[in-house]
């Protein structure tokens, strides 16, 4: 089944339990406005290339487009479409007044120099300018794109309009509008995740153990805060070449600075290499998994003997071993919620910008964990009420608000 066909999946069964209106469920299940562009751009040695581009906006009923772009070979429209639902969902869950949307373009970037990479994202932030702008759909980092492509995506756009426009996205360098905490902020949002299941749960932190897949932005700064934090014990960390293990804990701190060295945690001192799938069926209280779609499959799942899940990545778990998660009794916080906090803390770099008014990091950090936590314990409750898990919960809580605000705004013309 492919990426959208499990997001379109989730939507069927909660617009049940909710007895959606067909009309509004018809809707949903389309994306409103979808853009694949060619992006052609001189390599260095002088050739052309041609890539291929997508911006993709789910829904835009309760405010303007929102979610990453993405630089990944995987790239393809049916997972763009599956992640700006998600976008549409996260957005609603966390209760921003921001629709849902996403970018990608087919590409390694590992394979490409900083110039042409520069090339490629001021060429595709010009193909989709119709698309994009602070009122209409703010793009942010995704994987393999950072505030470097943010700051390319906005001059691009305020060269192309005549003006400095410092919300057309979020994610960008401190320096030119940026907010502070954002380049953590999924991290960070994660570790005040971890701090209300628990509590819910009577989970010891001081001595659990946790198992992170994926040491990327949100997979790294969530272990460091961690580490900051002095919580819990991280026996395990991967990355896309493998992982490492060590029962009695890594130094996450150290483990950062070896993995920027050596690109890649594998060999850390003091652990035994292991694979991902190694990773995903470790002993442990906490799995995150927090690289990229996909990955505790229908094989895995039966094997996952974790106590709770902690969904970093977006649609990290496919529909069949969600299932069989669910029936094995082990907790998974959904990754629109779970990983809300970069997205909550683009909106608070949004609302800056439209102001030209800067918060300082302790009022970023306050009002995301505060938003974080009232959102959480928004979806419990809706889980007790209806019986249900917590993805289930978050669902029908996201679909909700949407279909509320679509039902309100009514049906143009
Ligand atoms: N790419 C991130 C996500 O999937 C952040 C999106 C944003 O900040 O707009 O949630």
């Amino acid at each position: 089944m492919s990426f959208y066909e499990n997001a379109k999946k989730m939507l069927a069964k909660s617009a049940e339990i909710i007895k959606l209106e067909q009309g509004i469920y018809e809707q949903l299940k389309k994306c409103t406005k979808t853009l694949i562009v060619s992006v052609p751009i001189k390599m260095d040695d002088g050739s052309i290339k041609v890539f291929d581009g997508y911006r993709v906006q789910h829904n835009t009923a309760r405010g303007p487009g929102k979610g990453g772009l993405r630089f990944h070979p995987n790239v393809t429209l049916d997972e763009v479409r599956a992640l700006a639902m998600l976008m549409t969902w996260k957005c609603a869950v966390v209760n921003l007044p921001l629709g849902g949307a996403k970018g990608g373009i087919t590409c390694n970037p590992n394979e490409l120099s900083v110039n042409e990479i520069e090339r490629l994202t001021r060429r595709y932030t010009s193909a989709i300018i119709d698309l994009i702008g602070p009122e209409k759909d703010i793009p942010a980092p995704d994987i393999n794109t950072s505030k470097r492509e943010m700051g390319w995506i906005m001059d691009t756009y305020s060269m192309n309009v005549g003006a400095t426009t410092l919300g057309v996205v979020t994610g960008k360098p401190v320096e030119m509008g940026g907010s502070l905490g954002r380049e953590t902020a999924t991290g960070t949002g994660l570790y005040f995740i971890l701090e209300e299941i628990a509590k819910k749960l009577d989970i010891d932190l001081k001595n659990a153990t946790i198992a992170i897949q994926g040491f990327g932005n949100v997979g790294s700064s969530f272990a460091l805060r961690l580490y900051e934090e002095k919580v819990g014990k991280v026996i395990a960390v991967s990355d896309l070449k493998g992982g490492i293990y060590n029962p009695d804990g890594i130094n996450c701190k150290e483990l950062f600075e070896y993995a920027k060295r050596n690109k890649g945690v594998s060999n850390f001192k003091g652990t035994k290499n292991i694979t991902n799938e190694e990773l995903l069926t470790l002993d442990c209280d906490f799995l995150v998994p927090a690289a990229i779609e996909g990955q505790i499959t229908e094989k895995i799942a039966p094997n996952v003997k974790a106590k709770v899940i902690i969904e970093g990545a977006n649609g990290p778990t496919v529909s069949a071993a969600d299932d069989i998660l669910n029936k094995k009794g082990i907790v998974i916080v959904p990754d629109i919620l779970a990983n809300a906090g970069g997205v909550i803390v683009s909106y608070f770099e949004w609302v800056q910008d439209l102001h030209s008014f800067f918060w300082d990091l302790e009022r970023v950090q306050s009002e995301l964990k505060r938003l974080l936590k009232k959102s959480f314990n928004d979806v419990w409750e809706i889980s007790k009420k209806y019986n249900t898990n917590l993805r289930m919960a978050a669902y029908i809580l996201g679909v909700s608000r949407v279909a509320d605000a679509m039902k309100m705004r009514g049906l143009f013309p």
